[in-house]
């Protein structure tokens, strides 16, 4: 019989599934790592699982005891498929800029969730950085997870993530795309590759209103380059320890519209049903496309899963609303109103 104990034995092993519509313009094989096939819908179910194990060897979780973090949902959902099989109670600390499908599925997996307002400073009471950091320090046997400097993250990702990539490329990857928020990925799987093989380059996507990549290019940490945006999974206002800028040699912007649009296309043009941060890393791998040439082997991960988003960049009114769709674009309800 061929069967797993328990969910958690089925995370990782994820599909590399070849980009045929959206790479049409690059020189390039281009494959992606479908990583909305782990049971949890997404990639984070490596790394949250990893940090409790490693918790628990430290003795900082205990048997009964409650796990806090500020999650903006996937990480959230990982540690709940853990905290099940396990055993623990969940407490989640959210903000209130992520979709409300993120905090429904958080429930529905048994998380008691917190919601708090987005635009505030992180040193503020109210923000989720501060919330859950009191709850941790109040609530009685609990451990806080803290995704951002909790270096089990990256870990997971230089044990699994990296080394299934170069297992299934045959070791023929010449370059890695992948969006940046807590930095886990992209430090986790570019250490594992870049010891593989130094040639391989390491590009990471961020969005406007995040600091990565005018830190990386000046060292700089720039307060200015920080601003409200919409993308959901990657940028941040703070430099988390999880971010190892050593193993990066480059970071392109993506813009909220050109995300969000090509969330849509890898749906409609390739039929991969994947998250907003997705849609960010397609499009800032096609700016990239100058860097690949003809015998290339480019690999671009998708963290998550579109049904995440199906009321935001798949809703065509709420695309709409932001401007991120013509008018002039008719759909058959459209015509039927004519
Ligand atoms: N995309 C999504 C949807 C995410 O939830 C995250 C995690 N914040 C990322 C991308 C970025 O991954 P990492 O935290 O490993 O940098």
């Amino acid at each position: 019989m061929n069967y797993a104990k328990n969910i958690l034995e089925t995370i990782g092993h994820t599909p590399l599934v070849q980009l045929n519509a959206l790479a049409k313009d690059i020189d390039a094989l281009v494959l992606a790592k479908v990583e909305s096939f782990n049971p949890g819908n997404s990639i984070k179910d490596r790394m949250a699982v990893k940090m409790i194990e490693d918790a628990e060897s430290k003795g900082l979780l205990n048997p009964g005891g409650t796990i806090i973090e500020g999650t903006s949902g996937n990480t959230g959902m990982g540690l709940a498929l853990g905290a099940i099989v396990k055993g623990y109670r969940l407490v989640c600390v959210i903000n209130d800029k992520q979709s409300k499908e993120k905090i429904d599925i958080l429930r529905a997996v048994g998380a008691e969730v917190v919601v708090c307002p987005t635009n505030v400073e992180p040193g503020d009471p109210r923000s989720y950085y501060s919330v859950s950091k009191r709850l941790a320090d109040e609530i009685p046997n609990s451990w806080y997870v803290n995704q951002y400097d909790n270096l089990s993250n990256a870990a997971a990702h230089y044990e699994q993530t990296g080394p299934e990539i170069w297992d299934q490329t045959d070791g023929r990857i010449t370059h890695f795309v992948v969006g940046v928020g807590t930095g886990g990925t992209i430090s986790g799987v570019g250490k594992y590759l870049k010891e593989k093989n130094p040639k391989i380059k390491i590009w990471g996507i961020d969005t406007y209103g995040s600091v990565f990549k005018k830190y990386h290019e000046t060292g700089v940490f720039d307060e200015n380059e920080i601003y409200p945006y919409i993308t959901e999974g990657i940028g941040e206002d703070i430099l988390p320890k999880n971010v190892d800028f050593d193993v990066i040699d480059g970071f392109t912007k993506v813009t909220d519209k050109d995300a969000a649009i090509y969330t849509r296309k890898l749906t409609r043009e390739e039929g991969i049903f994947a998250g907003n941060s997705a849609g960010a890393a397609v499009k800032g791998l096609i700016q990239l496309k100058e860097h690949f040439k003809k015998e290339d082997v480019v690999v671009v991960l998708f963290h998550d899963h579109g049904s995440r988003y199906v009321a935001k960049m798949f809703n065509d009114d709420w695309m709409r609303d932001r401007g991120f769709l013509g008018s002039e674009i008719k759909t058959a309800a459209d015509l039927v109103k004519i």
